[in-house]
């Protein structure tokens, strides 16, 4: 059966932006600087350095993406330890860590957590009324995958 978890008031917002999508992130993040500093903000390593000289807000900074920032975020979200993924990446172009990238939004996906992937999507989430307060999120029971039958 799935569980509950209790998504705070004070959300954990990860952001991680490729090259090309960087100043599109930052040009967001200072337009909802206001928004942001009231959630606690962690980045992928180059991006986080970016967003902490434009905003006067601690961001936590992981590795750079390709580095292993990437799999660091995927699994503060295995671990239940992330809310919303704002992510930027780059649809015109292949990374060098495309796999770690997959591998990111797939676990977003698995673990049913808020992920914005363009601009249009982040300022709807952002200005959610969800935003401003606590959420029961549906966590996905995974009992039957980890308790399949393997061995005769
Ligand atoms: P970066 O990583 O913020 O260190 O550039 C972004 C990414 O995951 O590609």
């Amino acid at each position: 059966m799935s569980h509950i978890r209790k998504i705070q008031t004070r959300k954990r917002v990860a952001l991680v932006a490729h090259d090309n999508k960087k100043e599109d992130l930052i040009d967001w993040a200072i337009y909802n600087k206001a928004v942001l500093s009231k959630h606690e903000l962690i980045a992928t390593g180059t991006t986080g350095r970016l967003l902490e000289q434009h905003l006067d807000t601690p961001v936590k900074k992981l590795f750079s993406g390709p580095l292993g920032g990437d799999q660091q975020i995927g699994a503060m979200i295995a671990e239940e330890k992330l809310d919303l993924l704002v992510f930027f990446w780059d649809p015109m172009e292949a990374q060098p860590h495309d796999s770690d990238v997959k591998a990111l939004l797939r676990l977003a996906v698995a673990w049913n957590i808020l992920i914005a992937c363009n601009r249009t999507t982040a300022d709807f989430i952002l200005t959610s009324v969800l935003m401003k307060g606590e959420y029961l999120m549906d966590v996905p029971d995974y009992t039957g995958f980890l308790t399949r039958k393997l061995v005769q």
